[in-house]
């Protein structure tokens, strides 16, 4: 999330408003960007000007950013909030097609590989005024959105209000929800969401193990598993489309075979499976010598996972693995799943033969990859 700063003027409430370049576009919601150097007078009406130049525009007494650095990283219909600190965070990406809204840091459960660790602090209220300010500005072409946390059911009544902006302003844009389950082990609670009827919306619910104890512990808390269980059931009851979600690593791998069986019987209506690599960020440093395998060590037990889904008419994807670690017959579940702002590749791969079909590396990687990864010189025959 691309975050900024200049010195605000005129303003002690945070703004929210949408990018321009272009003075034409005027409107309370629309702030102006003048680039450094460019004087064009401003008069006309616009929520706030943002500028790197020292002072604001002589005939603009409005809000605005002084002093604010790297202003070219704004693209014209980015959606950004102004914090009367000077802080501007872009909170809505026009050129990308991998935005997402933060409902909350908050969480009960705490994964031993969580990406964005939890905060035990109330930000629901300033999320929510934020997002209902957001949301409206999101051109309605949006193709997908995420909704992540924390745990955003845990937004309770605002979990809600969310998603009725979502459907109310986004009615076609496919929402994809990251979410524990637990919460919709309660009858009441899904019953709420199926009377939303928003068949835009997926829920990624993350299983660890077909074990309860196991996932309890990957998670950090008792009794999940029976919630997560529970709430999945739920959700079939009232056809809420479902993906199943599979962070493999050294705590995994040993039943990996066994959770992928346990899928097939349990809940063969989730609409798909995703098999994910560690995302070395957050926690996961801290808990590396529990969680860190080598995968081209477990190169056997995600083959036999993948194909026995596979098999039985399951839709299952292989997220965050690099192709020259997988065997051809793996290489039609793997998909480009690392967001753009956070997808490199390491000098080694320079030249590789796949890399435009490669998903190549979390930025986080830093030196934590596998020791298989090689350039190829080709595509194997499978891929066309
Ligand atoms: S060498 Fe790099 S680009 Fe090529 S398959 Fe491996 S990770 Fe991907």
């Amino acid at each position: 999330m691309l975050r900024l700063r200049g010195i605000a003027h005129q303003f002690e409430q945070p703004l929210v408003g949408t990018i321009t370049r272009h003075t034409g576009n005027t409107g309370p919601t629309h702030f102006l960007v003048q680039e450094a150097g460019i004087t064009c007078p401003v008069t006309d009406t616009y929520g706030a000007v943002l500028t790197e130049a020292p002072a604001l525009p002589a005939a603009w007494t409005g809000p605005g950013l002084t002093h604010l650095l790297n202003s070219e990283q704004l693209a014209e219909g980015d959606v950004v909030s102004l914090a009367p600190s000077g802080q501007l965070i872009r909170q809505y990406r026009a050129d990308s097609a991998q935005n997402f809204l933060l409902a909350t840091e908050r969480c009960n459960s705490n994964c031993l590989m969580c990406s964005q660790p939890p905060k035990d602090r109330d930000d629901t209220g300033y999320l929510l005024q934020l997002y209902r300010q957001v949301i409206p500005l999101i051109p309605n072409s949006c193709p997908e959105l995420g909704i992540t946390g924390g745990e955003p059911t845990l937004l309770g009544d605002g979990f809600w209000e969310l998603l009725q902006l979502c459907k109310q302003h986004l009615p076609t844009t496919e929402l994809h929800c990251l979410t524990n389950g637990r919460s919709f082990a309660w009858r009441e609670f899904t019953q709420r969401l199926g009377e939303l009827s928003m068949p835009q919306l997926m829920l990624g619910i993350p299983l660890y193990a077909d074990h309860a104890p196991l996932h309890d512990y990957v998670v950090q808390a008792k009794g999940a598993f029976d919630q997560t269980v529970r709430g999945l059931h739920e959700l079939a009851a009232i056809g809420q489309r479902v993906e199943i979600r599979v962070v493999v690593h050294r705590l995994t791998v040993p039943r990996l075979g066994k959770l992928a069986r346990f899928i097939y019987r349990n809940f063969p209506f989730v609409e798909h499976i995703t098999f994910m690599g560690l995302e070395n960020t957050g926690y996961t440093p801290h808990n590396r010598d529990k969680l860190w395998l080598d995968p081209v060590d477990y190169v056997p037990e995600l083959t036999d996972a993948v194909e026995f889904l596979a098999a039985h008419q399951l839709h299952v994807s292989i997220y965050n693995h690099q192709l020259c670690l997988l065997p051809d017959q793996l290489w039609q579940f793997a998909r480009r799943s690392i967001s753009d702002w956070k997808n490199v590749y390491l000098p080694s791969c320079e030249g590789c033969g796949v890399k435009e079909l490669c998903g190549g590396f979390f930025a986080s990687c830093g030196t934590l990859h596998s020791r298989g990864i090689q350039a190829l010189a080709a595509m194997p025959s499978l891929i066309n």
